[in-house]
């Protein structure tokens, strides 16, 4: 099962969570503030994907342009 890492849109709380893919872009509760307003980030999967194909950006934890959300490294939208 993938993890996936969603961004609070009321606080901007991070938080990771191991969904199955069609639950990938399903608002997800902040630990911190409980709202629901979140939104997917694919920093943590553009990782492996870029590990994957290049082995590059492993260790950086992600590959830069994945994090507003739209990654032209790793192909991700
Ligand atoms: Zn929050």
């Amino acid at each position: 099962m993938p993890l996936y890492e969603y961004v609070c849109g009321q606080c901007g709380a991070h938080r990771e969570a191991l969904r199955s893919s069609s639950l990938a872009d399903e608002p997800i509760e902040c630990e911190r503030c409980g709202s629901d307003d979140s939104s997917r980030q694919l920093s943590r999967f553009c990782a492996m994907s870029a590990g994957a194909d290049g082995g590059h950006s492993i260790a950086g934890g992600g590959c830069g342009s994945c994090a507003g959300g739209h990654c032209a490294t790793c192909g991700s939208h």
